[in-house]
């Protein structure tokens, strides 16, 4: 980081208001400051990594402390802007698709172009901008892509409190957002960290989860968390969390769709957000039917993309097993069968054992 050039505190509580105003234009909707002292934070982290619950994620343990000291991670770092901005696009349903089990649930966040870049280019234009005010200074974008405790910074910067879920939570804007920060060696003065945790006597997030991955308030088991195991999981999905997976089959949003903040959710205007290839509400056996051509070409450019095919494949199956029974639908689950991959070929074959208990039930009835 290059050193910045020096300035008097009335200089810096001007750029400070200014910087806001600055990311109001550029699309964010909030942004704070904050100092890099996450000491709290890093006790917390360091109990959460004991307990294994970041599975198989070992990148949460492999950069050591520069993940809980921005200064480590980018020598000179002083401040950090942390910067949200909401992306639910307009008219997409949130709750009604998981009610329809012949259709795929894919995360809110996921549905239309991969964010890192728009954020990313929206922070270095902010960065820009401050150049042009204080000449060169030290910094460095981040939009989830180091280690970085974006939602311990955020809330330290006032951005939102820490739900018993373990998302930031605004309370005018619930928790529908996605974070960035800037790094830098600007001495910027700090704005009051958001102290007040509204989640009260509520625990609706807890009870909604489907797979009873948030253990205690504000701590979350990757390991049980359907996220982890559509997105970030390889190897096979435990069958004790197969059924409960229900249509999910990139992410899950339960725990925040339950939350009473989130009806304060605001629409984002972006268009990069928006849902390409109707995945807001696409069928389970169109999906499963993409060659991978169409899967490698359709998620070009989105944050899907990043799971491959064969993990696409298998979510998927888990999807179809817990879907209705229909002919069309274990026609397709069996010529996956000859499939060339171990993995997916395991969880067809769980699919296809659930559809033949359901066929043999309807059967029963009849
Ligand atoms: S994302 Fe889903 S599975 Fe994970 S903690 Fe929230 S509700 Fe549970
Ligand atoms: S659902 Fe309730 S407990 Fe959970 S994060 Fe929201 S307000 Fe807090």
């Amino acid at each position: 980081m290059t050193s910045s050039p020096s300035l008097n505190s009335d200089t810096l509580c001007d750029l400070a208001e200014r910087l806001k105003i600055w990311g109001r234009e550029l699309g964010f909707q909030q942004l704070g400051i904050t100092d890099t002292d996450l000491a709290t934070h890093e006790r917390y982290l360091e109990r959460w990594l004991a307990a294994g619950h970041q599975g198989e994620m070992g990148f949460m343990a492999k950069h050591g402390t520069k993940r809980t000291r921005p200064e480590e991670l980018v020598p000179g770092t002083l401040r950090v802007i942390s910067v949200r901005m909401d992306y639910l696009p307009a008219e997409v349903e949130t709750t009604k698709v998981l009610s329809q089990p012949d259709k795929a649930y894919v995360s809110r966040y996921a549905l239309g172009r991969d964010y890192h870049k728009l954020m990313r280019k929206r922070l270095d234009q902010l960065a820009k901008r401050l150049e042009k005010e204080v000449g060169h200074f030290g910094y460095r974008a981040f939009v989830d892509s180091a280690p970085v405790m974006e939602r311990a910074l955020a809330q330290k910067a006032g951005l939102g409190w820490f739900g018993k879920n373990a998302m930031l939570l605004n309370p005018q804007a619930g928790s529908l957002f996605f974070l960035g920060e800037l790094y830098t060696d600007l001495p910027l003065p700090v704005d009051a960290p958001f102290a007040t945790e509204h989640c009260g006597r509520c625990s609706a997030c807890r009870s909604a989860c489907p797979t009873g991955a948030i253990v205690d308030d504000k701590i979350v088991d990757s390991r049980r968390c359907i996220s982890y195991l559509t997105i970030e999981l390889h190897g096979a999905i435990p069958e004790q969390y197969r059924e409960a997976m229900g249509n999910r089959i990139y992410g899950c949003d339960d725990c925040q769709l339950v939350c009473p903040f989130t009806r304060f959710t605001r629409v984002s205007e972006e268009e990069d957000f928006a849902p390409r290839h109707d995945l807001d509400q696409a069928e389970l056996l169109r999906l499963f039917a993409w060659s991978e051509e169409e899967f490698l070409h359709k998620t070009a450019g989105s944050a899907i993309r990043r799971i491959g095919y064969e993990r696409w494949l298998r979510n998927l199956a888990v999807g179809l097993g817990n879907a209705p029974w229909s002919a069309a639908l274990e026609a397709a689950l069996k010529a996956r069968l000859a499939y060339p991959s171990d993995l997916v070929r395991e969880h067809v074959r769980w699919a296809l054992a659930r559809q033949s208990e359901k066929r043999g039930a309807l059967i029963h009835v009849a």
